[in-house]
């Protein structure tokens, strides 16, 4: 295995797409330190650490000391933030610095966030605080335990700067692993530039590098738009059964590849409302819980204008292939979401009626919402229902009344129920998410006292999601109501 003192990267995106980002190299930093490290993805990754100790890979995944052989660059971009078109975006704060292709002989992007200044910056600082590196770094490892595309996070590196946001912050630099971090917004930037024949050239590097199935088809490019439409209506549905809430789905915030990428004002959410929203900035409540789909089509929307041109196709007919390909996003979603939720649920026969499954998943979801119920608890302790334990069930509701009319439809739903019906219900409803307060707890220690205890247990506990500890009964609990009823989470930009 390549050592990751060498960190022998490919780089086919550079390559292949010149014009398509600017060369720079990352800032370098005072006094690298590392806070984090993903020795199991480094694994997975083929790279071998030893004999890197924690100084060397801190220096190395700070931008400090990157081997000759890497060429970071800066990708363009554009995006609609909030429904607001901007032209220009890009990796103001990030530079790519190449492929490797991992065990699994996926190609993957390995990228510093927080890195400094690139021509894409803008007004800012090019800087990340320790807080919302380490944020991105535990819910994008609680995301992928819970089975849920997602860019990972192979280090965190604490700069030894600080940053000035709301006060003087410590600085970190983080090290994020994507199948690509080619978004909505790379297509917007060239397609508003009218520069079509690099949104052609895109749209083939992407069908090579994430839909080489699609490679030899006629229809290349509407396929494409269809295959991403279906990876995306898959990856929504997996995060409203999670009760995720990504917060800012800008266009620019949304890959091709359909993995989740860009944790700022993300959460998971607590009791059940579909209409809660956690960030700061979000003050129409554009990206609540409920609004997701919707919003993904929205953008999905933007990503066929910028495709349409570069399709060869009598103009009207172009557009009703197109339309009809978006108005599927939906009928897919409620498919996926439907097949999830039967899981859930405890419901095995996926012959089920469709119509009749989904108004008792809806009637379990009325209910959790009136009686303000923990979202994740809640289908966590349905499978103690099928084991003929109903205290932990009841012990969410205000009284044992409202919930035992569903109780009755859903067991005669069940018919017979075995153990392996409970134990298949606890490998998809997780025990443990990050549950936001101790989340906070974790990235305030780190921040203000550079103690990673917190932070290291609660990824710890979070990396093992469904697995029931007995000792980690305080990692289950809600936040205190107070707590949630004024979290708010912030980009930390
Ligand atoms: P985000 O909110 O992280 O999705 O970023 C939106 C845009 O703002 C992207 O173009 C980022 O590169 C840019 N951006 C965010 N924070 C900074 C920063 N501290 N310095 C420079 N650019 C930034
Ligand atoms: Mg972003």
């Amino acid at each position: 295995m390549p050592s990751l003192i060498d960190f022998p990267l490919e780089e086919t995106f550079a390559e292949r797409m010149p014009g398509f980002y600017a060369a720079c190299p990352p800032a370098s930093v005072p006094e690298p330190s590392l806070l984090q490290f993903n020795y199991a993805l480094a694994d997975e990754l083929g790279f071998e650490t030893e004999p890197a100790d924690s100084n060397t890979l801190a220096a190395i995944l700070s931008g400090n000391e990157l081997p000759e052989s890497i060429n970071p660059i800066a990708q363009a971009y554009a995006g609609h933030q909030f429904g607001g078109f901007v032209p220009q975006l890009g990796d103001g704060r990030a530079h790519l610095l190449g492929e490797v292709v991992d065990l699994n002989g996926q190609r993957r992007d390995i990228a510093l966030k927080g890195s400094g200044r690139t021509p894409f910056s803008r007004g800012g600082d090019g800087k990340a605080a320790v807080g919302p590196v380490l944020r991105e770094y535990i819910i994008g490892e609680a995301m992928h335990a819970l089975g849920i595309p997602t860019t990972r996070a192979l280090a965190a590196v604490a700069t030894g700067e600080t940053v000035m946001r709301e006060g003087q912050l410590p600085g970190a630099v983080l090290t994020r692993v994507a199948a690509s971090h080619i978004r909505v917004g790379t297509f917007e930037f060239f397609a508003a530039r009218r520069r079509f024949d690099e949104v052609r050239q895109l749209a083939d590097y992407v069908i090579d590098r994430h839909y080489p199935e699609h490679a030899d088809e006629e229809d290349r490019y509407l396929s494409l738009f269809k295959a991403v439409i279906e990876r995306q209506a898959s990856l929504l549905s997996k995060w409203m059964l999670a009760g995720f809430i990504h917060g800012v789905m800008n266009t620019d915030n949304m890959t091709i590849s359909g993995e989740t990428i860009d944790y700022g004002p993300c959460a998971f959410m607590e009791s059940y409302h579909p209409l809660t929203v956690f960030s700061s900035i979000d003050h129409g409540g554009r990206y609540a819980y409920r609004n997701q789909p919707i919003m993904a089509q929205w953008n999905l929307t933007r990503f066929a204008e910028s495709l349409l041109p570069i399709i060869d196709d009598e103009p009207d007919l172009l557009v009703e292939k197109a339309t009809e390909i978006l108005n599927g996003f939906m009928p897919q979603f409620d498919k996926f979401w439907l097949t999830g939720v039967r899981a859930k649920l405890g419901l095995q026969d996926t012959e089920g009626d469709d119509e009749a499954d989904r108004a008792l998943a809806e009637e379990w979801l009325e209910l959790l919402e009136q009686n303000d119920v923990d979202w994740t608890l809640a289908w966590r302790y349905l499978a103690a229902a099928v084991e003929e334990n109903l205290e932990p069930l009841q012990s969410l509701f205000r009284s044992n009344e409202v919930l035992t009319p569903w109780l009755e439809k859903w067991n005669s739903r069940l018919c017979n129920p075995t153990a392996a019906t409970a134990t298949s219900m606890r490998n998809v409803n997780p025990i443990y998410i990050p549950r936001n307060h101790l989340v906070e707890d974790a990235l305030t220690a780190a921040s203000d006292d550079g103690d990673l205890n917190l932070f290291e247990k609660l990824l710890s506990v979070i990396e093992h999601p469904f697995d029931e500890r007995p000792e980690l009964e305080e990692y289950a609990k809600p936040a205190p109501s107070q707590f949630t009823a004024c979290y708010k989470t912030f980009c930390g930009t």
